[in-house]
């Protein structure tokens, strides 16, 4: 059934009302329908709401990408920056500010290839900044070409005959470099992303929250909503999120168990 533009309207107008919503703009996401992006703007505005800090306290700073539209549909403060560089401004945010709450966010190839780079020094630097990694493994807004994070052989327009990288773990890489706090979350379980994020928000140093999420537009067949609801499942009830030597093994023998897979403990 068509929307007609006054039904548009009116949904623009109830998000606007609602208190469930509060924390996002009046703009609706232009996200392709079926996108999980959907499920992580969901689960950010529900953490941001608990909270309980004011929105202008908040600051929403992205790449380029199709996450990178993030900001505009958030009633916080937000910055749409250049390819890669949502971490450095954000970081930049922070220093200037300190009283500030701040997420860099961003999917797979603004992150993990032309932004690649900062990802390492955030997480040495432990700079008290939440890091909200949409991976979907494809370059959406350019037409679907393989990314950091696609599997070897995945074939596209791009690949015909299917990639030939190695992809890359971002959830091991920030343990690798030092990250105080990092998480592997999956776009269709809302809840878990608004507890885990709001978990990591309140710890104190960097939080990287890696979302698996599927780009129902031009990837049909790895990170599909099909395969990801078969493929996900919750960390072992044995896992210890503090103990560092049991998250490297969770991460190496495991790609898809999601929630709080390490956190050290802070300091008083
Ligand atoms: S192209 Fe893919 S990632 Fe981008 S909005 Fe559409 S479904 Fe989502």
């Amino acid at each position: 059934m068509k929307t007609s533009g006054r039904d548009l309207a009116r949904k623009v107008r109830s998000i606007g009302e609602s208190r469930e919503f509060e924390a996002r703009s009046g703009e609706l996401p232009t996200w392709c329908p079926g996108c999980g992006y959907f499920g992580i703007h969901h689960g950010m505005n529900d953490c941001i709401r608990r909270l309980g800090i004011p929105l202008h306290k908040v600051v929403t700073v992205s790449g380029i990408g199709c996450a990178g539209r993030y900001p505009f549909f958030t009633k916080t403060y937000g910055l749409h920056t250049v390819h890669g560089r949502a971490v450095p401004v954000a970081t930049g945010v922070k220093l200037g500010n300190p009283e500030l709450t701040v997420y860099a966010v961003g999917g797979d190839g603004d992150g993990l290839a032309i932004g690649g780079g900062h990802l390492p020094h955030v997480c040495r630097r432990d700079v008290d900044i939440n890091y909200v990694l949409f991976d979907n493994s494809i370059y959406g807004l350019t037409k679907g070409q393989p990314s950091p994070s696609s599997p070897m052989g995945m074939k596209s327009k791009a690949s015909p005959r299917g990639t030939s990288d190695k992809p890359i773990n971002a959830t091991l890489l920030a343990l690798s470099y030092g990250a105080s706090f990092v998480a592997r979350l999956f776009a269709g379980d809302k809840k878990m992303i608004a507890d885990v994020l709001l978990e990591g928000t309140k710890h104190k140093g960097f939080a990287l929250f890696h979302i698996y999420s599927p780009c129902v537009t031009f990837d049909k067949s790895y990170k599909t909503w099909e395969n990801l609801k078969k493929w996900v499942h919750p960390l072992p009830e044995t896992h210890d999120p503090t103990n560092l030597r049991q998250a490297f093994d969770q991460v190496l023998e495991d790609d898809w168990s999601v929630g709080v897979i390490y956190r050290r403990p802070q300091r008083e």
